[in-house]
């Protein structure tokens, strides 16, 4: 794929929800050590409600706004503002184009990082969401620089959310439910890292990556 119409971002809702729906009780199993042990059902509800509320006929950016609203509505926990403004954010950098080629996507994705920030305040190093979705829009903004294509900045993108998420592990929590754990927090996968990855994940996948 060299773009991504409507059908394309749709899609990545959809494989993106199922891949949550899978992994629903591993994330929340990891909430559970150390933090409330809802993200896997929080993120479950939040992506059904997006997929459920995709518009039939939008551009890409209208669509991804609109699975972000749905996000926010119906996922509890502080991961649902977040992931709900990083998909809002995504989607107005996408503006009312009908195509989104690998560079206007990397643009997206940067903007859904900043909004994650915007809201959460969370850098790098304190085991949230931020750990797997930085590096992962510097690894496709990188891959884009090496002149890949969607499917190869993707599965760049993809890639380094998983090692991201995987990199939580040792760390202490600053931001969020687990920090209350402090060193108590170190050993475990920080369940909003990991379910970024899986998002990613969906991408890759839906581009061919
Ligand atoms: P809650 O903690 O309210 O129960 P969830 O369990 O659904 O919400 O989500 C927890 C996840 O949210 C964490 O694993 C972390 O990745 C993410 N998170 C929490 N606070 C922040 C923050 N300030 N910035 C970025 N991500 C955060
Ligand atoms: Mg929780
Ligand atoms: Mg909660």
């Amino acid at each position: 794929v060299e773009s991504l119409n409507a059908a394309d971002v749709a899609n990545w809702i959809r494989r993106a929800a199922e891949l949550v729906a899978a992994d629903t009780e591993r994330l929340t199993r990891l909430d559970a050590a150390i933090g409330d042990g809802d993200h896997g059902h929080n993120l479950d509800r939040g992506f059904r409600a997006a997929v459920a509320a995709l518009p039939d006929d939008a551009p890409p950016g209208r669509t991804l706004i609109a699975a972000g609203r749905a996000v926010v509505s119906k996922t509890g926990g502080a991961s649902g503002p977040l992931y709900g403004t990083a998909l809002r954010r995504a989607g107005k950098a996408l503006g009312d184009a009908a195509d989104v080629d690998a560079a206007a996507f990397g643009t997206a994705l940067r903007a859904a990082l900043e909004g994650v920030q915007d809201l959460g305040k969370a850098v790098e190093g304190d085991k949230t969401m931020v750990d797997a979705l930085a590096p992962a829009a510097a690894a496709y903004e990188a891959a884009l620089g090496d002149g890949a294509d969607l499917a190869g900045c993707a599965r760049a993108a993809a890639d380094a959310a998983a090692r991201g998420a995987e990199a939580t592990i040792p760390m202490q929590a600053r931001k969020g439910r687990a920090s209350y754990l402090g060193p108590r927090s170190v050993g475990h996968m920080d369940p909003g890292a990991c379910s970024t990855g899986l998002v990613l994940r969906a991408l890759a996948e839906i581009v061919g990556g």
